[in-house]
């Protein structure tokens, strides 16, 4: 059985999942995972009390990181109704359960059809339909980063050597000392006006390395509008998760 604890903290109720490891000697540390919420590795004979107390010391860092987007707001049950987000919009999920060997995911008039192998259940399932969406974020990540970067290239005057697409939790995007630019595969979830903020955002920092007045004059010479969509990207940013 899983063991679960909620920690109030001012007007926010904290919970949090425990695993116990025999490995694990004193420490209780805290990790905060977009789709798990607070997961908390204690020790196997670590008091509930004494992990409570760690969990409520740590709770304003927890509560900034959410704000953060490290958290999402509320797993995702993956039943149909529910939506997830996709080029800055909300799209519903259309869920069935049929006799197929994997998940199934078609997109076409701004509905997700989801088809689950009707064997799996509970965490199972939750955890297999997650991966396919994962993936299928990605490829479309990919495809649309790629795009971005053919346009914008000429504008910022800038062209990767390689692009990759990972799961990077904390940033959109990353610049490599030889040339690489990586995306995080999220960026699917935004609009494309933020996607295209993120790929200039990188190519600027295949010419300045760092975050200098010269880097951000040459972003905003390629989007003269990019603060707003900056601001706009770190809003949306909590909600773009799976
Ligand atoms: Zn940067």
């Amino acid at each position: 059985m899983t063991e679960r604890g909620l920690v109030r903290y001012g007007n926010t109720t904290i919970p949090y999942t425990v695993t116990r490891s025999r490995r694990r000697k004193k420490t209780i540390e805290i990790t905060l995972d977009a789709s798990e919420g607070v997961l908390v590795a204690a020790p196997f004979a670590a008091p509930a009390e004494a992990i409570r107390d760690v969990v409520l010391k740590r709770a304003g860092w927890i509560i900034a990181r959410a704000n953060e987007g490290a958290l999402a707001p509320n797993p995702k049950q993956f039943i149909s109704g529910e939506t997830l987000p996709y080029l800055g919009r909300e799209v519903r999920l259309d869920v069935t359960h049929a006799d197929v060997p994997g998940v199934r995911i078609r997109f076409s008039h701004w509905l997700f059809a989801v088809t689950v192998p009707a064997r799996l259940n509970g965490d199972e399932r939750r955890t297999a339909i997650r991966a396919a969406f994962v993936r299928w974020y990605r490829r479309r990540a990919g495809d649309s980063v790629r795009s971005a970067i053919e346009r914008w290239s000429k504008v910022v005057g800038a062209a990767p050597t390689a692009v990759a697409v990972r799961d990077q939790r904390r940033r959109w995007g990353s610049c490599a000392p030889d040339g690489t630019l990586r995306f995080n595969w999220r960026i699917a979830m935004a609009e494309p006006e933020l996607l295209d903020y993120v790929v200039v955002h990188e190519l600027a920092h295949l010419v300045h390395r760092n975050h200098s007045r010269e880097f951000w004059s040459l972003v905003e010479l390629a989007m003269p509008d990019y603060p707003l969509r900056r601001k706009r990207l770190r809003e949306a940013g909590p909600r773009l998760s799976v």
